[in-house]
C-alpha cells in the first residue's frame, strides 16, 4: 500500500513556537500553570503534563508567583494585570497573528472606531481580542450580523485568525455598502487555509484518508469534513492504536493529513504502523 502524507500537515507555526516554549519552562521550571487546555489535543496534553504542566480552569486557581503558560489562543489584557500583580512569571505562547488581530482591534478603537470582529464569540481567542479593545465592540458571525451596525459612522474590523476568507470578505463588502467609513485589516492566518488545501489536493491522490487529530480539535473536524466531500473513505484517529486494520484492506493508496495541533510524534507513530503492515 502506498501511504501519502499531505503537506503541509500538522502543527502549524503558532502552536509549533508555543509548545516549545511551554517544553522550555517545563525544562527550567519543573511545574508550569495553564488556564484551559494549552492545546487541542489530549495525548499532547497529557504528555505535557507527566513534564509538569498543571492545567487549571481559571487564573483564581493559580498560586501566587507561579510560573505561567499563555496558549497560543491568548488571553485578554486583564489576565495579564492578575498575573503581574500575583508576581507570576508569564511564558506567552500567543501566537503572533494573534497577537496582531488584538494590536489592530485596541488601534481601530483608539482611533474611534466601532470594533466589529469576525468570528465564533465563543472561541477563546475572540475573547481575548475582544479584551483589548476599550471602547464599542461587536463579535459578528456573518455578514447578516455584521449589518446591524450600518448605523455607526464608523466601522472598524478584523477577524478571527482562523476564518474563511469569504466569508469575511461577504461581511467587510455589506459594511463597504453601508457605513460611512470602514476601515478593515485582514488578520486572517494562511496556516489555516494551507492545511484545507493540503487535504483537498491529498483528496485527489488517494482512495483513503487517516486524519489524526484531537475530537475537541474544530480544525480536524473540518479537515474530516472536506475529505468527507471529496468522496474518499475517511477514518478520524487520536492515535495509531485506533487504527482499524479491516479498513485498511483493498486499499491502494492511503493518505495522512493531521489537525494544526496534532504533534508530529503521533502522525509518525500512524506512519511507522502503517509501513509494517
Ligand atoms: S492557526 Fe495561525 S494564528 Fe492560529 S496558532 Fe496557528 S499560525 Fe497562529
Amino acid at each position: 500500500m502506498d501511504v501519502i502524507l499531505a503537506n503541509p500537515t500538522g502543527f502549524c507555526f503558532g502552536v509549533k513556537r508555543a509548545i516549545h516554549s511551554l517544553e522550555t519552562a517545563l525544562r527550567e521550571h519543573g511545574r508550569v500553570y495553564s488556564t484551559g487546555s494549552p492545546i487541542h489535543n489530549p495525548q499532547e496534553v497529557s504528555r505535557l503534563e507527566r513534564a509538569g504542566l498543571v492545567v487549571v480552569d481559571s487564573v483564581d486557581e493559580i498560586p501566587m508567583g507561579s510560573v505561567v503558560f499563555i496558549r497560543a489562543h491568548g488571553v485578554d489584557s486583564s489576565t495579564y494585570s492578575y498575573l503581574n500583580d500575583n508576581n507570576c512569571i508569564i511564558i506567552d505562547g500567543t501566537c503572533p497573528f494573534v497577537t496582531n488581530a488584538q494590536k489592530k482591534a485596541r488601534d481601530l478603537s483608539a482611533e474611534g472606531y466601532v470594533v466589529l470582529i469576525f468570528g465564533d464569540p465563543d472561541h477563546p481567542e475572540i475573547r481575548a481580542i475582544k479584551g483589548f479593545v476599550n471602547g464599542e465592540c461587536h463579535v459578528v458571525r456573518s455578514y447578516v450580523e455584521a449589518e446591524c451596525y450600518c448605523n455607526r459612522e464608523k466601522i472598524g474590523m478584523v477577524s478571527q485568525t482562523t476564518q474563511e476568507e469569504e466569508s469575511f470578505t461577504e461581511a467587510v463588502t455589506v459594511m463597504v455598502k453601508c457605513a460611512k467609513e470602514v476601515k478593515v485589516y485582514n488578520t486572517i492566518c494562511k496556516a489555516t487555509v494551507e492545511r484545507q488545501n493540503a487535504i483537498r489536493k491529498l483528496a485527489s491522490e488517494v482512495d483513503a484518508i487517516i486524519v489524526i487529530g484531537g475530537r475537541n480539535s474544530a480544525n480536524t473536524a473540518r479537515l474530516v469534513d472536506i475529505a468527507g466531500s471529496r468522496g474518499v473513505d475517511v477514518l478520524w484517529i487520536e492515535q495509531a492504536d485506533e487504527l482499524d486494520r479491516t479498513w485498511l484492506i483493498d486499499k491502494e493508496r492511503t493518505g495522512i493529513a493531521a489537525g494544526a495541533s496534532t504533534p508530529d510524534w503521533l502522525i509518525n507513530e500512524v506512519q511507522i504502523l502503517l509501513s509494517n503492515l
